[in-house]
């Protein structure tokens, strides 16, 4: 099964995966992980985003599209993806369609994790010191989350004609949230 993990920065979107990514031998297809491996490498890609990854801003379609698709035809990943971070927009949701559909396979599960802002500034404030992320300090995050409602949420809407999305409150432990994905996916 392939399954969309939806939400604002800090929901725990990744958290989530890499719980999945065990429970189910699945993948996690993160856009964020493999755009900061490319700044990493410093790769042609790299040095072209990194301006607009520290400032919160989104890395072009184009390039997070051709980042993306290898791993949505990967024979192995097949049926076994779980994308955290993608699609942020209506088109990267137009575009994952197509892919899907290229693909032979189709989204089972979204799972929207709701988060109010309060929280996700708490939540930003703590991983910057944890994990040192360039587009964690406060201005960015507040940027991020505009983006969020003004971009990304609208997405919902796009999926709710055709899927069912399960909503969560992402404001739970980490464990109850788990809970509630399981009890859903029924593992
Ligand atoms: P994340 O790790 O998902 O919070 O993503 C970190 C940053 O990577 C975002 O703030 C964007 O700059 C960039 N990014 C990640 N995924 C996407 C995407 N699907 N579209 C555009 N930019 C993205």
């Amino acid at each position: 099964m392939n399954i969309i993990l939806f939400g604002p920065p800090g929901a725990g979107k990744g958290t989530q995966a890499k719980y999945l990514v065990k429970k189910l031998n699945g993948y996690q297809i993160s856009t964020g992980d493999m755009l900061r491996e490319e700044i990493k490498k410093e790769t042609i890609i790299g040095k072209k985003i990194i301006s607009n990854m520290n400032e919160g801003k989104f890395v072009s379609d184009e390039i997070v599209n051709s980042l993306l698709k290898n791993h949505v035809f990967d024979p192995i990943k097949k049926e076994k993806l779980i994308f955290d971070g993608y699609p942020r927009s209506l088109s990267q949701a137009k575009n994952l369609d197509l892919l899907l559909n290229n693909s032979n396979q189709k989204i089972d599960y979204i799972f929207f994790l709701n988060v109010n802002k309060e929280t996700i500034v708490e939540r930003i404030k703590k991983r910057k010191v944890l994990e040192k992320r360039t587009d964690d300090d406060l201005d960015t995050i507040l940027k991020r989350y505009d983006t969020y409602i003004e971009t990304t949420r609208p997405v919902l809407d796009y999926y709710s004609k055709n899927s069912k999305i399960h909503e969560i409150d992402g404001t739970m432990e980490i464990d109850q949230i788990t809970s509630k994905i399981e009890a859903f996916l029924n593992v």
